[in-house]
């Protein structure tokens, strides 16, 4: 198989995941304790949340241009940029290599398609859920996407932030994010997408009446197809 290139610790703790998949995949694919090829390169969550507040996207992409271009020089055959959030960066970054850089939302917005659906809700931080990079890659597959309330977004947001970032799960978090989760139901929702790589961390299809979308998985699972093809 290639050899896959995450840029992760966006957060350490979805880099987790996507490494688990990963290389629960190539096992379940290969069995024979087969692992998945790959390189990680994680950068300070410190330092690139500090940036994203302060809205210096021009820093940001030169530090996911430099992650990208070493992932390249180390012999990557793919990129995952391992956040939905940092997709923001993505066209510095595909700029700066000259192998692919798989979009989160392209490979989302199959998965949608594939399940039939319309309309879906968008959950991720306020970056994700207010820009368009995402919602504009479900519109050009004809998917209508809402987006919480005001209120509710700076909630998701918060949370993710605050607790799911740092590893820490909470049970009224949970409850919260379910409330705001069947609002999105009522208005016609007929699946959810956990747009940010944590959310799969508290929130599981079990809980939610509709399809959801685990994005980390479907990012992975995409990468992982590719490399073996
Ligand atoms: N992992 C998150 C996401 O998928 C949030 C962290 C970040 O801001 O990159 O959007």
């Amino acid at each position: 198989m290639k050899t896959i290139g995450l840029i992760g610790g966006m957060t350490p703790e979805s880099t987790i995941l996507y490494y688990r998949i990963l290389n629960d995949l190539c096992l379940n694919k290969f069995g024979d304790s087969h692992s998945c090829k790959l390189i990680i390169n994680s950068v300070d969550f410190g330092v690139i949340s500090k940036l994203q507040k302060e809205g210096r996207w021009d820093l940001l992409n030169d530090i996911m241009a430099d992650a990208a271009i070493s992932l390249e020089n180390a012999g990557a055959n793919y990129i995952l940029i391992c956040a939905n959030t940092m997709h923001l960066t993505i066209d510095a970054v595909r700029k700066a290599v000259s192998i692919p850089v798989i979009h989160i939302a392209e490979a989302t917005a199959k998965q949608v398609k594939n399940e039939k659906l319309q309309k879906v809700a968008l959950l991720g931080t306020k970056y994700t859920m207010e820009n368009d990079f995402f919602i504009d890659i479900l519109k050009s597959n004809n998917i209508e996407t809402i987006i919480p309330e005001e209120d509710d977004r700076q909630i998701i947001h918060d949370v993710i932030y605050d607790e799911l970032s740092k590893g820490i799960l909470n049970l009224d978090s949970k409850n919260s994010y379910l409330k705001i989760i069947q609002k999105l139901i009522d208005k016609g929702a007929e699946g959810i997408i956990l747009g940010c790589t944590e959310i799969p961390l508290l929130i599981f299809p079990e809980d939610v009446s509709v399809p959801t979308f685990d994005t980390t998985t479907i990012h992975a699972t995409e990468v992982f197809n590719l490399a073996i093809k």
